[in-house]
Order: C-alpha cells, then structure tokens, then sequence
C-alpha cells in the first residue's frame, strides 16, 4: 500500500473535520427549523383557544330524542373538550354532508342524548375562529422559516469553501 505524504495525511484530517463540522451544523439547522415550526403550531393553538374562550358566539343544538333546538355557547365546547363527539354521514340527494353530535343533556327533556350541530355552523365554527388570525401566524411561520432556512444555507456553504483545503 502506498504511503501518503504528510501534506495529504493534513488534507485527509482537514477534510474529515469539515465533514463532521458540516454535519453538525446540518443537526443544528435541522433542530432550528423543527422547533420553529413547533413553536409556531402551539402559537397558534394557543391563539385559537383564547379567541375560542373570549368567543361571544352561540351555536344551536337540536337534541335527537326530542328534536327541539337549543344554544350552546361556543366557549363551552372548548371549556369542555372531553364532550363525546361523533360524526355522522347524512345523505341529501345524491351528496351527502357530515353533521357533528355532541353528547349533552338537553335542556328541554333533560335526558343525555346526542345534540347535533347543523351542516353550516359545523364550517363556520372553525371559520370564525381562524377568520383574520391564519394570515397572521402563517406569514410569520414562513419568514422565520426562510430566515433560518437561508441563514442556514449560508453557514453550510460558508463551511464548504473556508474548509475545503
Ligand atoms: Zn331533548
């Protein structure tokens, strides 16, 4: 086997170092974009859970045992997220939608039965909450995303060529 010089023996070492430079700095970059998207997901849910919580908002439930209709506050689904929920499938025509069934005690007969939301308030529950905040915390999410992102490409690239003997 052929001996190396010493000047490839440094070339060699200086090249596994920048090797494992760059894959630290490829776990650290890696980390930073996971834990802004984390960060950034709780935000949100936080942000969405207060607006739910100071929501003056009312739905009406109908209540399947007595079919009579009912208001719930939209603030006391989310005071109360362990409600028995269940989704069902109802045909109209040849579409069908999904309706939303809570299980709660109906003010009228009194009995715990399953309340149903209608078609339209099951959409507009999400939308009114997400309505003007989901811009928001998107573009935020993405400009430190990009942030990071191309700091992160500069720093890898900046350890390939000051590195490279
Ligand atoms: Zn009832």
């Amino acid at each position: 086997m052929e001996q190396l010089t010493t000047q490839q023996m440094e070339r060699v070492a200086m090249l596994q170092l920048r090797n494992q430079i760059w894959m630290v700095a490829l776990i650290i970059w890696g980390c930073l974009l996971l834990l802004i998207l984390l960060l950034c997901a709780l935000q949100f849910y936080l942000d969405l859970r207060r607006r739910a919580r100071q929501s003056s908002d009312t739905l009406t439930l109908t209540c399947e045992h007595c079919s009579r209709s009912f208001p719930v506050p939209l603030a006391h689904f989310y005071r109360h997220p362990f409600l028995l929920k269940k989704r069902v499938r109802i045909q109209a025509g040849i579409a069908y939608s999904i309706i939303q069934s809570y299980r709660m005690q109906c003010p009228h007969c009194h009995r715990k039965s399953w309340c149903t939301l209608p078609v339209e308030d099951s959409h507009s529950l999400a939308a009114s909450l997400l309505k003007g905040i989901w811009h928001r915390h998107l573009l935020r999410f993405l400009l430190m995303e990009g942030a990071v992102f191309i700091f992160g490409l500069l720093c890898l690239f900046l350890i390939r060529t000051l590195l490279t003997p």
